[in-house]
């Protein structure tokens, strides 16, 4: 069957992903200097984009560099600094726009605002993680801008809304840092960032992924449930697909340790542990619905056009949905056909190079109805970006 056109996706990611240089160098998310023409970059999160930048007469200051051939025209400068984090093992290489109002002593930029325990980096051992887990919490970031969510911190009494994250050392003699989200506080545990640590607890877990980027993404979702879904009229739609989340979430989480996934698991469920408790599945989906995004926007930013692969790869129609088509549905069903035939070709990718499976994933459809659950929270908020 021939898979629905998926024209406007590969026109219009929602978070670029490949970006250039002025001089045409191909430069990548995490850069600050390019390694072609030696300009500075800088990341702008609210445009999505790596940009040359150039300083300004006034020290501190710094603007974009305007492309080759470009008129300047009489539009005023962006003015920007640099975030704070950069001279840091953080290498935090993102902008901060500046009205005038921002002093160089605190300026940290959107993603760094949101941290609220780091590790001692007076220890050199914590170095090497630290930068791990900031650039894996800076793509987290800059998705979620990508797709328009709100990433505001989280207030000093508390209130509802805001997030932030801490970034925990487990201490002998003290009990082992959990990573997890309580109340718009992400915790992580800093050992996450250690391979040889998080390959044994994957392993032990029998988990087919995990990585840093994938708990940042789970645990956000766990934030995001408490602000789209809570108190929201979808609530009851969310509990005739994901259960109901009023159940005894200890006991839950105890009997899922105890007892392992219900057999049979895989036909409602993206993994096994998201059938411990309703909140886990939902994040649980929430994060592979992010890494959906993320990856099938960077296929496209590349260039990569999924629908023109030579795969027989699974195909969902819109009776997959169980609702009246709309266009919002059309839109998520070309994003999932688009993701199954590009994943079916990465899984070879990597089968060629003798590695794990790519996307070690197959998608039921309760599954695929639970993905479009989260893609109908998340889409209202792209729409109007
Ligand atoms: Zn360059
Ligand atoms: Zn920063
Ligand atoms: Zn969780």
């Amino acid at each position: 069957m021939t898979p629905p056109a998926s024209a406007s996706l590969r026109l219009h990611p929602s978070t670029a992903r490949a970006y250039r240089c002025t001089c045409g160098a191909q430069v990548f998310f995490r850069n600050n200097t390019c390694l072609q023409c030696g300009r500075a970059l800088g990341f702008d999160p609210w445009l999505g984009q790596v940009l040359a930048i150039e300083p300004d007469a006034e020290p501190g200051v710094w603007h974009a560099v305007a492309p080759q051939g470009s008129e300047s025209g009489d539009a005023p400068l962006q003015r920007y600094r640099r975030c704070a984090q950069m001279g840091t093992p953080a290498l935090c290489n993102w902008l901060v726009r500046d009205d005038g109002s921002i002093g160089a002593a605190d300026c940290s930029c959107v993603a760094c605002r949101l941290n609220r325990v780091i590790p001692d980096l007076g220890l050199e051992r914590n170095h090497e993680p630290w930068r791990k887990v900031e650039l894996a919490r800076r793509r987290l970031v800059s998705q979620l801008i990508g797709l328009g969510l709100p990433v505001e911190p989280l207030s000093e009494d508390g209130g509802p809304g805001g997030l932030v994250f801490d970034t925990l050392v487990s201490l002998p003699g003290q009990a082992q840092v959990l990573t997890g989200h309580a109340q718009g506080v992400i915790t992580l545990n800093l050992a996450e960032a250690d391979d040889a640590y998080r390959e044994q607890v994957r392993s032990q877990m029998r988990e087919p992924y995990r990585t840093l980027l994938g708990h940042y993404r789970h645990e956000v979702g766990h934030h995001f449930w408490d602000r789209l879904v809570r108190n929201d009229p979808c609530l009851q739609g969310f509990r005739a697909l994901f259960g109901d989340e009023q159940q005894d979430y200890a006991a839950a989480l105890n009997a899922h340790y105890q007892q392992g996934a219900p057999p049979g698991w895989s036909g409602a469920y993206i993994s096994s542990y998201a059938s411990a408790h309703p909140w886990e599945d939902w994040a649980e989906t929430w994060a592979h619905y992010l890494h959906m995004r993320d990856t099938l926007d960077t296929a496209v930013s590349f260039g990569m056009a999924p629908d023109e692969v030579d795969v027989d790869a699974l195909h969902y129609l819109p009776s997959v949905l169980q609702e009246e088509p709309s266009p919002e549905a059309e839109v998520f069903l070309a994003m999932l056909n688009a993701w199954t035939r590009l994943t079916a070709v990465l899984n070879e990718l990597s089968r060629s190079m003798g590695l794990p499976d790519f996307y070690p994933f197959v998608l039921s459809d309760t599954v695929v109805r639970k993905l479009h659950f989260v893609h109908g929270r998340v889409e209202p908020f792209e729409r109007t970006t």
